[in-house]
């Protein structure tokens, strides 16, 4: 197939191109580079089935026929889409509906990438697919939250009402190489923090929850549920779940640090637990994760040490 990935230069979405172009499939990378990196695409970039359209799918755009679309473009770290609020609105409302009118003009499937984010701060635990959610439609969080939710609702309009063959799935976090070293998140920042022999900085009391899933694992459930004909919600994540201050110390001991631990002011409507309910994915797709957190950090540990040891020389590539 000829497959069209809109934010192929991010974390997951060029970890998505690698596994498309390792089936066989020629893809077609769309990004702006607001938060992606061309240097993401060092494996692959010379595949001769691979190509990059500097793009900011806001604007109407078409690069030829397709067979198939994943729409993976956005700000994802809660740093970058709180810096870049109005940019992250945009593509999860201009960006996918540009997305799905190629979709529909070429006759293409259509893959949405969304967010555990549409559960806000759950009071539903773990979280099924069938749960409305908690989201503070006006907090820091909203123009990431809301976003998705708003392109969920175009998405399945878009299936209903124009006859568009649509996928969703909802990524729950997520990690592995090619995080980028300073976008904030829990894995990032520990990471980083403890390689440096700085203190681990714990949001709030460090009790809330998360459940981290390896890259590997999140692709492959990806490219699973865009085999299936489901076209309602999918939840794609670890159900293993993991207090901060858990994951903190598993860091340490992967890394083998002496970091300490410091505690810092919790962040606007930071969700207290999040966990996925996989029982459907599980059913549908026969999937579920098989790497497991302290095998993941090992595996990412390379990556990180890399990162910091380019950082320290002053050439780590602006985004
Ligand atoms: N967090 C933390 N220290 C950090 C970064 C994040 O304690 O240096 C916490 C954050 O408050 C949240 C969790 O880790 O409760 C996950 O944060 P992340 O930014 O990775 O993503 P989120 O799951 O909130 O979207």
């Amino acid at each position: 197939m000829r497959i069209l990935v809109t934010g192929g230069a991010g974390f997951l979405g060029s970890h998505l191109c690698e596994r498309l172009l390792a089936d066989g499939h020629s893809v077609i990378c769309v990004d702006n580079l607001l938060t992606g990196r061309l240097e993401n695409f060092r494996t692959f970039a010379t595949d001769p089935r691979f190509s990059f359209e500097l793009h900011d799918i806001c604007h109407p755009f078409n690069f030829g026929p397709v067979d198939f679309i994943y729409d993976f473009a956005s700000p994802a770290s809660p740093e970058d889409y709180i810096k870049w609020g109005v940019e992250t609105l945009e593509v999860g409302s201009l960006g996918t509906r540009n997305c799905l009118e190629l979709a529909r003009e070429y006759k293409a499937g259509f893959f949405l990438a969304s967010t555990s984010e549409c559960y806000g701060d759950p009071d539903v635990h773990p979280q099924t697919e069938s749960y409305w959610g908690h989201v503070n439609p006006i907090g820091k969080r909203s123009v990431y939250d809301e976003a998705k939710r708003f392109s969920e609702a175009l998405t399945m309009a878009y299936h209903h009402y124009r006859g568009v063959d649509t996928r969703i799935v909802r990524i729950f976090n997520t990690y592995g190489p090619r995080l980028q070293l300073n976008d904030g998140r829990v894995i990032s920042n520990f990471m980083k923090q403890a390689l440096l022999g700085d203190d681990l900085t714990i949001y709030g009391d460090g009790m809330q929850t998360r459940s981290f899933c390896y890259v590997s694992d999140e692709i492959e459930g990806i490219v699973r549920l865009a085999a299936s004909s489901e076209h309602l919600p999918t939840n794609i994540g670890n159900p293993h779940e993991f207090t901060v201050i858990d994951c903190a110390k598993l860091v340490l001991e992967v890394t083998g640090s002496a970091s300490k631990l410091v505690f810092k002011p919790l962040p606007q409507d930071d969700p207290k637990q999040r966990c996925p309910d996989i029982s459907k994915a599980k059913a549908l797709l026969g999937w579920e994760p098989i790497v497991d957190l302290r095998t993941g950090l090992g595996m990412t540990l390379p990556y990180f040490r890399e990162s910091l040891a380019t950082d320290s020389r002053g050439s780590s590539p602006s985004q």
